[in-house]
């Protein structure tokens, strides 16, 4: 009988941002097929019977294929097993899950998605800051500054003013992300954080200002940029409550001089 792949975020990286279903499939996968950034106390939530394959793949590195990630689904769901593909994040979100939603109808696989928390709302937490707010922003735009492709520069935007920009993969090198910002029209005093490791213990915030971006050296990978109103001081006494309060470490670190 076919078995059944379950598509499942498994969120920023600690493993307690998990959704109980994420991990109820999980302590009941056959196989777990997960990308590099996932950390590894995710897949090792699943039982001790369970195959676990990494099949990452960064940019500029090989890990599997796509083709060959999407034949492994299939081939060990036809044998019968729970197959999780554990995505970082959301697998909606920058996970190619189009391309593997489509391999599994081509070949007639059941299948579950079990979403998970995005990069950029754990960001949002580290950083104490609201993504939205209806005095400073109506709209959030998701974006890549992916540069292993050949780079396309953002639409030109409309009310850019009251628009939050949530960038994946923003570097290393933050200036033709800057560049492209400013260009679509935004202040070069809007506010930013660069977010590295959100949602793990090595989280770090970093704020400055758009016009600071450019020259601004690369933080760990994995980051997420914020950029936007929302992201406005007054969020630090804010931090200093989070901590308090015994939030996830955070090393604020203040490169603005605004
Ligand atoms: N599906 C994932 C995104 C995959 S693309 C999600 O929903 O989060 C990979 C990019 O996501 C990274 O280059 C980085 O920009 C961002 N990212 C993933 N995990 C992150 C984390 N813990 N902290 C900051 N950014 C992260």
């Amino acid at each position: 009988m076919t078995g059944k792949v379950y598509i499942v975020g498994a969120g920023p990286g600690a493993a307690d941002l998990l959704t109980v279903k994420a991990a109820s499939v999980l302590a009941r996968a056959g196989v777990v097929l997960h990308d590099d950034l996932v950390s590894a106390e995710v897949p090792a939530l699943a039982g001790p019977a369970a195959e676990i394959i990494n099949v990452g793949k960064r940019c500029g590195h090989h890990g599997a294929g796509q083709d060959q990630i999407n034949r492994l689904m299939v081939k060990h769901a036809r044998r019968g097993q729970l197959v999780v593909r554990l995505k970082s994040g959301d697998p909606a979100v920058f996970g190619r899950l189009g391309e593997e939603l489509h391999a599994l109808r081509e070949a007639g696989i059941p299948f579950e998605i079990v979403p998970g928390v995005t990069a950029v709302t754990a960001a949002a937490a580290a950083a104490a800051a609201t993504l939205t707010d209806r005095r400073l922003a109506s709209s959030l735009v998701i974006l890549t500054g992916h540069r292993c492709a050949p780079a396309a520069s953002l639409p030109l935007l409309s009310d850019s003013e009251r628009t939050t920009y949530a960038i994946y993969m923003p570097g290393p090198d933050y200036s033709a992300t800057a560049h492209d910002l400013l260009r679509a029209g935004l202040d070069a005093e809007t506010p930013c954080a660069l977010v590295s490791n959100a949602g793990r213990n090595q989280q770090q915030v970093y704020r400055l200002r758009l016009d600071q971006l450019h020259s601004h050296p690369p933080v760990p990978a994995p980051a997420v940029l914020i950029v936007g109103r929302v992201m406005a001081a007054g969020a630090k006494a804010e931090n200093a409550e989070y901590m308090a309060a015994g939030g996830l470490s955070l090393q604020l670190l203040e490169t603005s001089t605004a």
